[in-house]
């Protein structure tokens, strides 16, 4: 398609409107130079027709949303992402089931059946492949080198998706020690010619530290440039390509709930999503854009609850302490996408937008005017669990559901049991991870005795209490062995990307 066509879907940054690029520039480019997330004000104009959704497959509602999201792809394009990255991959060949949780209207849709066995894979896995196909296509021909740090999941699910994907390559850092056995084996055995591992000595914040500032360091670019023509990127969770596909699963639900006949085409539903950053619960406002049927998104947090407070209040304030909870990947105090959510509550006007998110730099905080506070809670409802609660709440629902939900999950199991809703409007909670990456504290919540034992004992003693079954890609990392033992200290992470450049790109 072309680019300058007036019809073209073009995106530019929540903070100004002077610049605009393709999904392809976008998804290369990740953020936007002013610091502002890529949106499109196209959102919305076509819409997904629902009303022959019923007995598609994942990927096809796949196909059919992207296309609509990201239009500068060609449909064969689209077509061999989403075949790449929706395939034996995954442990159910649903991609994202929808169970139903005990006899009522509430349903359980699992989004932890891909690689790494928790949500953040639907979209890390096809994210290498939208940029395989943006080279070329964008402003240059150059390889993407991915850099990470990560404190255990993120880092993982993203060498998941950009092993042996050509035109790519990846090096992940994480803090030595500071990852559980399980998380630090999912990394060191990941298999693939373009992929790198490495411990660090530190903490995660100095390894976070050092890799921006390998992001911005002038010479480590330029030097990956010019020596092995490629450019250095994030997997970051603000990159539009990670941020639509999870647009897809909200379809996907739907679709089950109307052939399961719990719903009539059209009829209202309400999902409810643990979030951290946002991304998860704004791929659902998207998907309400395009016109599914959505009464409710429900923002379940855990004590690091900024978003709830500013639901509530209107002020989104991050001066506060940082609590390490039981759902970790949920432990966030600035949650990125919600800028793009309210891009498009405060009628896309980006000179606002310009001045909420410099309030939230220079004081910590902001204030939205109560007419958008207003129409952002029409939408948007909120909770939050804390740790008590989170653990009594898988109690909870192992008791009266038998079903197994991991601590993240149970925030939303928590939050959507103590909010007032309407009982004929069916509800989805949106399981992010599977209980198996979280053994031991799913163990101890469920009353179990786990003295002495390692994660992987645990895992074998959840197996057995609750007749359920570990994935086999956490189980199985017991007799695997490690292909990456590097360990350095921080200071020596700008050589050693250089190092990797040469190697793998
Ligand atoms: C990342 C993550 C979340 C939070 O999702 P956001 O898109 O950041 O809101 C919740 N649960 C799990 C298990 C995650 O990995």
């Amino acid at each position: 398609m072309a680019e300058n066509t007036t019809n073209a879907v073009m995106f530019h940054s929540t903070r100004s409107n002077s610049k605009t690029y393709t999904s392809k520039q976008a998804i290369r480019r990740g953020i936007a130079e002013d610091g502002g997330l890529f949106v499109t004000d196209c959102l919305g104009e076509t819409r997904y027709n629902i009303s022959n959704i019923v007995g598609k497959s994942y990927k096809q509602i796949a196909k059919d949303v992207l296309q609509i999201l990201l239009p500068d792809f060609t449909s064969s394009e689209l077509d061999e992402c989403v075949e790449n990255a929706y395939g034996d991959q995954w442990e159910d060949c649903e991609v994202t089931p929808l169970k139903q949780l005990g006899t009522n209207n509430d349903f359980v849709l699992e989004l932890f059946h891909g690689p790494t066995c928790a949500f953040k894979d639907v979209a890390l896995q096809i994210l290498p492949q939208f940029i395989r196909c943006s080279k070329n296509a964008s402003d240059s021909s150059q390889n993407v080198m991915i850099l990470t740090a990560t404190s255990g999941d993120t880092g993982k699910a993203a060498l998941a998706g950009f092993a042996n994907v050509e035109g790519t390559s990846m090096v992940t850092f994480y803090p030595e020690g500071k990852v559980s056995k399980i998380q630090e084996l999912q990394m060191t055995t990941q298999s693939g010619s373009n992929v790198k591992v490495c411990a660090v000595r530190g903490n995660f914040d100095d390894t976070q530290s050092s890799v921006k500032q390998i992001f911005t360091n002038d010479s480590i670019n330029e030097s990956i440039k010019n020596n092995n023509n490629a450019l250095l990127s994030s997997a970051n969770s603000i990159n539009i390509g990670r941020l639509i596909p999870q647009v897809v699963y909200y379809f996907y639900a739907y679709s089950k709930l109307v052939e399961r006949g719990s719903i009539k085409l059209g009829d209202e539903v309400e999902f409810c999503v643990p979030s951290g950053n946002f991304g998860n619960i704004l791929a659902g406002y998207y998907a309400k854009m395009l016109g599914l049927p959505v009464k409710h998104l429900i923002v379940a947090s855990n004590s690091n609850n900024v978003l709830f407070d500013f639901l509530v209040s209107g002020t989104y304030n991050k001066i506060r302490p940082f609590h390490q909870t039981v759902a970790p990947s949920m432990d966030i105090l600035v949650s990125s996408n919600l800028e793009r959510m309210l891009y498009y509550m405060c009628n896309k006007d980006t000179r606002l937008l310009q001045m909420l998110m410099n309030d939230l730099q220079q004081w910590g905080a902001f204030e939205v005017p109560e007419d958008v506070l207003s129409k952002i809670r029409e939408l948007f409802g909120c909770g939050w669990a804390n740790e008590d609660q989170i653990r009594d709440s898988i109690k909870e629902c192992w008791n009266k559901h038998n079903y197994v939900i991991d601590p993240h999950t149970a925030c939303g199991y928590f939050v959507m049991s103590h909010i007032p809703h309407d009982s004929s409007v069916p509800r989805v909670l949106l399981s992010t991870a599977s209980p198996y990456k979280f053994p031991r504290v799913v163990c101890e919540s469920l009353g179990l005795n786990v003295e002495g034992l390692d994660d992987f004992a645990c895992m074998d003693l959840l197996e057995r209490k609750t007749s359920t079954n570990a994935p086999k890609m956490l189980s199985e990392l017991k007799n695997k062995t490690a292909r990456f033992n590097d360990v350095i200290n921080v200071e020596d992470m700008p050589d050693y990307v250089l190092k990797c450049a040469n190697e793998i790109c």
